[in-house]
């Protein structure tokens, strides 16, 4: 979807209930064990990549980007991203290496397959 038609849709999918998004988070989340408190979850911008990042108090915020929204990826990203957070790619040390080689091969294969490995 390109040009004015994809952006108008864009633009409406972005208006999604508040309640629908939690709804989602709190039915994977389950799938993981995670608890839904400690995680925000918030739509990013069209060109914003998806993206986890932990806070200093112990929250994690999810950013879904624009375009995950607009090829109905929604579920499919939300998946890749709480598997960061279930993996601990988030905790201590990181390593580039070690996220390109292990980490997110192993968001990509849960969140395709649902294979924790
Ligand atoms: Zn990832």
């Amino acid at each position: 979807m390109t040009g004015k038609k994809g952006k108008q849709n864009l633009k409406e999918m972005l208006q999604m209930p508040t309640k629908e998004l939690s709804d989602l988070l709190r039915e994977e989340a389950a799938k993981l064990g995670l608890n839904t408190h400690i995680i925000v979850v918030r739509f990013g911008g069209e060109y914003e990549p998806s993206k986890v990042t932990k806070f200093k108090n112990g929250i994690y915020e999810i950013v879904l980007s624009g375009l995950s929204i607009l090829f109905d990826n929604l579920r499919s990203t939300l998946r890749h991203e709480l598997y960061h957070i279930y993996d601990g790619h988030l905790e201590g040390k990181r390593s580039f290496i070690k996220y390109l080689f292990i980490q997110e091969p192993r968001a990509v294969i849960y969140q395709y397959l649902g294979i924790k490995l």
